[in-house]
């Protein structure tokens, strides 16, 4: 019989099942893929668990898309009251140039 040794290296970590309390240990490598991929791995006793957890990857992705979500709404709310202002500013003008027409008064652009 023709028979080949070979070593592995492997890290394990050690776990035990929530629900039947068994101790079991699984690779490291695969415990780090789920807890990224968030897919179901089972204990030795058949029991379905996975990791609902974000890892430090997605809570950090997703920080940065409620930041780009925020400065958005800021810059939408911001062309918002730009609108506005040109807005106002126009009813003024038009307030005070009518009232210059009616009453002769001097131009007051200078406090617009
Ligand atoms: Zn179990």
């Amino acid at each position: 019989m023709n028979t080949k040794q070979f070593k592995v290296e492997t890290g394990l970590e050690v776990k035990s099942c929530l629900t039947c309390g068994i101790v079991y240990a699984i690779p490291t490598e695969l415990i780090k893929k789920r807890r990224g991929d968030h897919k179901s791995f089972y204990c030795p006793n058949g029991h379905s668990l996975y990791f609902p957890e974000m890892t430090d990857e997605e809570r950090l992705s997703r920080s940065l898309e409620l930041c780009q979500i925020s400065c958005e709404n800021q810059k939408r709310k911001s062309r918002f009251n730009d609108y506005k202002a040109r807005y106002w500013r126009g009813k003024v003008t038009k307030i005070l140039q009518r009232k210059e027409a009616r009453d002769g008064w001097e131009k007051t652009e200078s406090i617009l």
